[in-house]
């Protein structure tokens, strides 16, 4: 609709600066790709955020890209710390959604003809849907505690292990968290879900690894072919979607001037150095916290229901977490513009930090090999492993996707698919067992709303962003 691309390279393509952007867009998708989201708001909401003041050489979206509110999911927007903003939208209502992937030294055939005991077991255990209740039941120091000093308190209280919090992006801890910008609403809502995957597109995915495509790197993380791994994605469910609506009616209500140069209302932003910017910087790196609390709870109980299933120790079993990304998020970082080192809001939405080998915040048992990035695909697809590759510094701010992406809305996909018939197709067919609070969330969450993730990730793989080294496959998954 009147936006023209231009081709850069063989992935990449621009959107010319114009009018009053401040830097070109670009889009990192093949052909087939841009094809996907020529008839959506994915380019002119992409085309909205260079807009945005102070932000940095281009307005990104990843390969795995679709419309989104006000920043197309797929975004990542650097804003400058100094002279820049911040930006709720920038960042998504589901603070720190994100994924982790544990190990375990099962193989598929230990799992065979136990698929539906496995799958019972977890979807009786592991909280999940609209309803309340988690892992764990707390009172408001609690909630105080896990806002900041996010894993720290998950380790303090004998729910995680050194390691867990060594395979965490940050450590799972951001020190920057404020809980006293939080407000009481989001902490009430907090509550009683500490420890619950939500429902939706929220999932918790047993799978087995059946490729592998670098081998070195594969051996660094612990991952061989034939191997069973559980993927678990949620976020930080009440607590930061209120923590979103809050800022936003704020930033709008305080900050109206800038929002009216911008071409849309979606896009609402603090400045930076603001007193909004940093209390919803706060606000939001303690909802990061307790998302990071919230997967290690879900995983804690995945290592627990493992064990009655199988009858051995979690440690026996080597349930050892992978890694934890984050994939709505917006941090302080510094990067290199134009030779010369900047700080930046890294806005990263529906996007994944991807960076390489030898950067200072990869942990130190990945250095060598660069950071892992966790990438699903769909409960009827594959999934991948990757690794940050060494074009993502100068390529992405050190991003590549998070998923397959959207191709069809909820609505469109409950006329397209009936959640039983979806269901007992992945069981017949592809071995795949399924078990959800509702066959609508199935219709919603079909392989066939979303792109094709080898795509994506061929994409990543070849832009050099972000390496493919495994790829996986479902065995069981649990849905909200
Ligand atoms: P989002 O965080 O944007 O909701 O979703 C992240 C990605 O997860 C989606 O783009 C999609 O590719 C993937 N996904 C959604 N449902 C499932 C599932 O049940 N299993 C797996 N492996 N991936 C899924
Ligand atoms: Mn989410
Ligand atoms: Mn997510």
């Amino acid at each position: 609709d009147g936006i023209t691309l231009e081709k850069v390279r063989e992935n990449v393509w621009e959107i010319p600066q114009d009018g009053e952007m401040r830097v070109p867009a670009r889009v990192l998708a093949s052909e087939a790709l841009l094809e996907q989201i020529s008839d959506d708001k994915t380019l002119q909401q992409l085309k909205n955020t260079a807009h945005l003041p102070g932000i940095r050489k281009y307005a990104l979206c990843m390969p795995d890209g679709h419309q989104g509110y006000g920043f197309p999911v797929g975004g990542v927007a650097a804003l400058d710390a100094e002279d820049g903003c911040i930006s709720p939208g920038g960042v998504g209502y589901d603070i720190n959604c994100g994924v982790r992937m544990m190990k375990t030294n099962l193989t598929y055939a230990d799992l065979d003809g136990r698929e539906e005991e496995l799958v019972d077991a977890l979807f009786a255990n592991v909280p999940s849907g609209l309803g309340g209740g988690g892992v764990v039941e707390s009172g408001i120091e609690t909630i105080e505690a896990i806002l900041d000093r996010g894993m720290e308190w998950a380790l303090e209280e004998g729910y995680a292990t050194p390691d867990d919090l060594a395979h965490c992006e940050d450590e799972g801890v951001r020190p920057d968290s404020d809980p006293s910008t939080v407000s009481q609403k989001a902490k009430d809502r907090g509550k009683n879900q500490i420890g619950s995957l939500g429902s939706g597109n929220h999932f918790l995915e047993v799978q087995r690894v059946t490729d592998v495509f670098r081998e070195d790197v594969a051996d660094a993380y612990g991952l061989s072919e034939d191997r069973i791994v559980v993927l678990i994605h949620c976020g930080s469910r009440g607590l930061g979607h209120q923590v979103c609506t809050d800022y936003l009616r704020k930033i709008e209500k305080r900050h109206g001037d800038l929002l009216a140069e911008l071409p849309d209302k979606e896009l609402a932003a603090a400045p930076a150095g603001s007193e909004l910017a940093e209390e919803y910087y706060g606000a939001m790196c303690a909802a990061i916290n307790f998302a990071w609390v919230n997967r290690q709870l879900v995983m804690h109980r995945t290592r627990e229901v493992f064990e009655r299933v199988f009858g051995r120790d979690w440690e026996e079993m080597g349930m050892e977490l992978l890694y934890d990304v984050a994939h709505n998020i917006a941090k302080k970082e510094t990067h290199d513009v134009e030779g010369e080192e900047r700080e930046l809001y890294v806005h990263r939405k529906g996007a994944t930090r991807a960076f390489p080998a030898g950067h200072p915040e990869v942990p130190t048992a990945y250095r060598e090999v660069g950071q892992p990035i966790i990438i699903p695909g769909s409960m009827g697809t594959g999934s991948f492993v990757l690794r940050g590759g060494e074009h993502s510094m100068t390529e992405t701010f050190g991003s590549t996707a998070h998923g397959a992406g959207r191709v069809m809305s909820r609505t469109q996909a409950k006329n397209e698919f009936w959640g039983e018939d979806v269901r007992d197709d992945l069981r017949d067919q592809d071995r795949v067992y399924v078990k959800a609070q509702s066959g609508a969330t199935v219709a919603e969450e079909a392989p066939g709303v979303y792109k094709d993730v080898d795509e994506v990730v061929r994409v990543s793989d070849a832009l050099g962003i972000g390496d493919k080294v495994a790829r996986t496959f479902p065995v069981c998954n649990i849905k909200g």
